[in-house]
């Protein structure tokens, strides 16, 4: 194979089905050679998860659940086991309760604040920490953010604070990772309907906003962002670290909505 990825193994966090912004990388970077590992949240996606995986030869499926630490350490555990390296790691995992995605963010509880942070902010830190030790002839770490984090966004509230939070770690782990030619960067991505989303309150009028009111005028798929992903995971981004790149339509550039777009 003399694809992109040829000779790379890494490991994808975060598919919930076929419709997951992580199937869109992982199938992306597989037509390009790498070797995929997967994790799943619980036995219910399992069964989602593996027959996808074994659909691009992947036997690495693994439960994990990024508030149990054991869960986490034995991800690498069996990593290191049957791969004694790794060269990438994608993690696309966010969470909040539904309650919380909708009215004000001035009403966030301290319970959801917490774990919200916890899962969709602090598990990538959780996780970059252990691939570090596999990533021993340097590596390329990506983790999943929307422009919430950096305008206020009707419904997303807590979420938009953990994606900020999130961004920022990206900058700190790639200056910490840096010298160990480890990269860690961000796609952030336009809305795209997947599991997640459907639990934002209003995400439909989101939606069309972006498709209407961004340059190219239409909405991304998860086949793009996977794209944009072979380049930031591949050598073609040697050069590239701490950087939160928009997959997006273009959208965040806007400064207010197109003249041209119709009212919704
Ligand atoms: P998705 O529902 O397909 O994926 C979310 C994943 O998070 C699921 O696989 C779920 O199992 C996992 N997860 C949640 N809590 C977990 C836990 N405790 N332990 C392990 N895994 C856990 O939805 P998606 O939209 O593909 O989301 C992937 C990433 O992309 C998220 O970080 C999301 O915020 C981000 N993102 C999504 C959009 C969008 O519009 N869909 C836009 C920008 C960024």
């Amino acid at each position: 194979n003399n694809g992109l990825l040829a000779g790379k193994r890494g490991i994808i966090m975060g598919v919930a089905n076929n419709r997951s912004i992580a199937w869109g990388i992982a199938s992306k970077a597989a037509e390009q050679g790498a070797e995929i590992a997967f994790t799943y949240q619980g036995e219910a996606l399992e069964k989602r998860v593996r027959p996808l995986a074994e659909s691009i030869g992947s036997d690495i499926i693994l439960p994990c659940d990024v508030t149990n630490d054991a869960s986490i350490d034995a991800v690498f555990a069996e990593l290191e086991k049957r791969w004694g390296k790794i060269d990438f790691l994608i993690h696309a995992i966010a969470y909040s309760d539904k309650s919380e995605l909708t009215g004000r963010y001035v009403d966030t509880t301290a319970d959801n604040f917490a774990r919200s942070m916890n899962i969709s902010c602090y598990s990538f830190t959780a996780i970059a920490q252990r691939a570090e030790k596999l990533m021993t002839e340097g590596g390329s770490m990506i983790t999943l953010s929307y422009y919430g984090a950096e305008k206020v966004i009707p419904h997303y509230n807590v979420m938009g604070v953990a994606k900020a939070a999130l961004e920022a770690s990206v900058k700190y782990l790639a200056r910490d990772l840096g010298p160990k030619n480890i990269r860690v960067n961000s796609i952030s991505a336009g809305p795209i309907k997947t599991l997640a989303a459907s639990g934002i309150g209003d995400f439909r009028y989101i939606m069309k906003w972006n498709e209407l009111n961004s340059p190219l005028g239409r909405n991304v798929t998860i086949e793009e962002v996977g794209n944009s992903g072979l380049y930031l995971l591949s050598d073609l981004s040697s050069g590239v670290t701490g950087e939160i790149h928009h997959v997006d339509s273009g959208y965040n550039i806007m400064g207010m909505k197109r003249e041209d777009a119709p009212d919704i």
